[in-house]
């Protein structure tokens, strides 16, 4: 299976090893906020809630998610990043994630937003959405 984050790659060997630090996996860093978003990304495509909470700033969390399982979200296109790598401790991430309807798949839409993200040690967490586009 071609990883949902769209970067070409194997599910496996791409958001796989960040998505099952939840289920008591081996561990596994996103290494940037690119990255990271990328794996939030997967996340939603495959309806998993609870990565979803596990990278989400503290401050900004929200108490539980509900998924709509109607919004198949399909593509990701990366916009702009400016910092988050590697010896950064901040980044911002441009996407937009596009979606359609699981009922009818001839409704889409997407979603254009600028993200801020922090890393706690190891773990890119998402903070906010600073803008929407
Ligand atoms: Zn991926």
């Amino acid at each position: 299976m071609r990883c949902p984050c769209q970067s070409g790659e194997h599910f496996e060997s791409c958001c796989a090893k960040y998505l099952a630090a939840t289920v008591g996996g081996q561990r596994s860093f996103p290494p940037t906020a690119e990255a990271l978003m990328r794996s939030r990304f997967s996340a939603f495509a495959l309806g998993d809630a609870g990565y979803l909470l596990h990278t989400w700033h503290p401050s900004t969390r929200p108490e539980s998610l509900e998924l709509d399982p109607d919004q198949q979200w399909y593509l990701l296109e990366i916009l702009d990043t400016r910092q988050g790598g590697y010896f950064d401790q901040e980044g911002v991430v441009t996407f937009r994630a596009h979606y359609r309807s699981a009922a009818n798949r001839k409704i889409k839409d997407s979603l254009t937003e600028t993200s801020s993200f922090v890393r706690d040690g190891k773990q890119w967490l998402y903070g906010d959405a600073l803008e929407f586009h």
